[in-house]
């Protein structure tokens, strides 16, 4: 997608502070971080929204979930603990149309979110 945010992150030309990649997925600094790490893992695919996951583009999904689990280990919070939240548009408060989880740790998150 020519006009989308993430996928330039992805194609490098917008700059992003790169915690973690792979063949498949990008990890990233948020740009307004709601925790002192909240990084976002984003499939190199385009896929807009999680209504838009099907049979066909899913598997990426268990690989954001497998680079969470890999990034909460090598930055030590994988026994105490972290959470990851995708939006799915606008009341969820989703922004940026091309999925991705949100990956929040290092303070303590309440529950239910606001
Ligand atoms: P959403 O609201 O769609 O769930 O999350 C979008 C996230 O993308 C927000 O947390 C926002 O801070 C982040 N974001 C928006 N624009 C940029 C950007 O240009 N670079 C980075 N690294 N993050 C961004
Ligand atoms: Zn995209």
């Amino acid at each position: 997608m020519s006009d989308c945010l993430f996928c330039k992150i992805a194609a490098g030309e917008i700059p992003a502070k790169i915690v973690y990649e792979n063949e498949n997925v990008l990890a990233f600094n948020d740009v307004n971080p709601q925790a002192p790490f909240h990084i976002l893992i984003i499939p190199k695919v385009h896929i807009a929204t999680i209504n838009d996951i099907d049979k066909s583009n899913s598997s990426v999904v268990s690989e954001l979930y497998l680079a969470a689990k890999l990034i909460a280990k090598e930055n030590g919070f994988a026994q105490e603990g972290y959470r990851v939240v995708m939006n799915c548009n606008k009341l969820a408060g989703q922004t940026v149309y091309h999925i991705h989880l949100h990956m929040l740790a290092q303070r303590a998150l309440s529950w239910p979110p606001g």
